[in-house]
């Protein structure tokens, strides 16, 4: 047990004034078993003037003022302060009474809480925001208000940051599609350093000035921040910023599906539509189908060779409106619009299988009695398929995926895919030859930015001028420099992209109150 008693040995015994903020003495404590109230006084018999700094020490009056305090034990503090008021006898002071003065280290003016829960306070505040902030110091016996903590960050206002060298710079949402901010984050610090009102390069421009000494700038190819940055900082490398760059190949692959989904349609048309699943009147019109595509298959084939419409309508008994309907590619619908008997009464058929009348033969015979003409057949394979169409799920209703979905299909690894994609991809690759290539551009664009390979740039931009994301090619030939410099530098927006997630949930948590100060304050000042 030496140990403990060369650690006693050092102690000293502890005077219970000790635990209040220095300059007070204690004089007397109650506890209620929630809340401990401490009389205390100041212990100087002297207080300084704060109009002409005279030192004075003839007591004019007494008040209590009330003041929490750091928690003791669990226990939330009121410190009950017999505040004085004192007489300045300066002759040529103005004033002749005043309140006693303290550190403002210890006790500001007019404050309601010690400067030492004050800070725990802040620091709550920034950490949690608001109202987290505000339930959590209750757990911790130190109630404060909502807008008690966002006044605590405010007030203290911005935190200063080192002068960045390598930044980037990034627009974030207010409110999505209504207002933007710009965020800018120092890149190797991996820390935001300011959020801007706007995204206006003026605003952009105005900061970045303030800051010659940044020699590299990271940003979108969205052109405003460019602006800025060359106006600016001309000397500074600006660098188009990876992670954007990589968005916008995979965007343009996207653009490229949609443009082909015509092609796409036509290419798996004919895969995706199970048989099984069509009435007998559908199973007519399928085959209908069937039949025109095969026609104008036909058609297409003969005008490829450099047949004309006269000529195609000899060869093949089409009329001349439906061979120009064919060429233009009018006439790809699956299901041509045909009026059934039924239809007049689809929303009365509609209304009871909604109510749970679902038998078909009573349907029919209701359907009689309001003057329906056709047979039972009908309406059974009409109760039938919507039976069949409840129990389908969605994967099996055979509908051509959307873009982004086949966009998605055609990038992820076949070994990933279920055995339908397999048969979509796989028809749309022999189908669209196109879009495979536009698939390999891409794929290319994102290994020579993960390879860090510039010297492929120049060859990269020649294939892709002529294929399907001719468009994306041209926007980074336009910004070859920051691009290039952007597949042989590591900085990326990346970061940036994380601080804005961050900024995202800080936001939230102020529950819309996230007036720029304050987010300032949360982002850039929490560590
Ligand atoms: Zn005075």
């Amino acid at each position: 047990m030496a140990w403990f008693r060369r650690g006693i040995s050092a102690m000293r015994s502890l005077h219970a004034s000790e635990l209040l903020p220095p300059g007070f003495s204690a004089v007397d404590a109650l506890s209620d078993g929630d809340s401990t109230v401490i009389t205390i006084r100041a212990t100087s018999a002297l207080s300084a003037c704060p109009s002409c700094g005279a030192i004075s020490d003839r007591v004019h009056s007494r008040y209590p003022r009330r003041l929490a305090d750091l928690p003791i034990a669990g226990q939330r503090v009121v410190l009950v302060l017999h505040a004085r008021r004192f007489c300045c006898d300066a002759l040529r002071c103005a004033r002749r009474i005043f309140t006693e003065r303290f550190d403002d280290n210890i006790l500001k003016p007019w404050a309601r809480r010690t400067a030492r829960l004050d800070q725990i306070v802040h620091c709550l505040a920034l950490a949690l925001g608001g109202r987290p902030a505000a339930s959590f110091a209750r757990r911790l016996s130190m109630p404060v208000s909502n807008d008690t903590l966002l006044r605590a960050v405010r007030r203290r206002g911005s935190p200063s940051f080192a002068p960045p060298a390598i930044i980037g710079i990034d627009d974030w949402a207010w409110r999505r599609n209504q207002r933007y901010g710009t965020l800018i984050c120092d890149l190797e610090r991996r820390k935001t350093i300011a959020l801007l009102p706007d995204r206006e390069p003026a605003t952009a421009e105005a900061w970045l000035t303030s800051q010659p000494q940044i020699a590299v700038v990271a940003r979108d190819r969205g052109g405003g921040y460019a602006m800025a940055t060359q106006k600016a900082l001309p000397n500074a490398v600006q660098v188009a910023d990876r992670w954007h760059l990589m968005e916008n190949a995979s965007h343009a692959f996207l653009d490229a599906v949609r443009k082909s989904m015509r092609q796409i349609r036509a290419a798996i048309g004919a895969t995706t539509i199970n048989p099984a699943l069509l009435t007998a009147a559908e199973k007519l019109q399928y085959e209908g189908y069937l039949r025109r595509e095969e026609a104008n298959a036909a058609i297409l084939a003969m005008a490829k060779d450099g047949a004309t419409i006269r000529e195609i309508v000899r060869r093949t008994g089409y009329s001349r409106g439906l061979t120009r309907k064919v060429l233009r590619g009018q006439r790809s619908d699956m299901f041509r619009v045909r009026s059934s008997s039924l239809e007049a009464y689809l929303p009365w058929l509609d209304e009871q299988w909604a109510a749970g009348r679902r038998n078909g033969s009573e349907l029919w015979r209701s359907l009689k009695r309001q003057g329906f003409r056709g047979c039972l057949r009908v309406v059974s394979e009409w109760s039938g398929r919507r039976r069949r169409s409840e129990k389908m799920d969605a994967s099996a209703i055979s509908r051509t995926p959307s873009a982004r979905t086949i966009a998605r299909l055609m990038t992820i690894g076949r070994d990933r895919l279920s055995k339908a994609e397999t048969v979509t991809v796989a028809a749309i690759e022999s189908g669209v030859e196109l879009l495979v290539e536009a698939r390999e551009i891409v794929a290319d664009f994102q290994a020579m930015i993960r390879r860090k390979a510039p010297a492929e740039l120049d060859p990269w931009i020649e294939r892709a001028k002529t294929s399907l994301v001719a468009g994306f090619a041209n926007g980074v030939t336009k910004d070859k420099a920051a691009v290039s410099a952007a597949i042989s530098s590591g900085w990326s927006n990346g970061q940036a992209e994380g601080q804005i997630c961050k900024l995202k949930l800080v936001k939230r948590q102020m529950y819309g109150r996230g007036k720029l100060d304050l987010l300032q304050a949360r982002v850039i000042g929490a560590t």
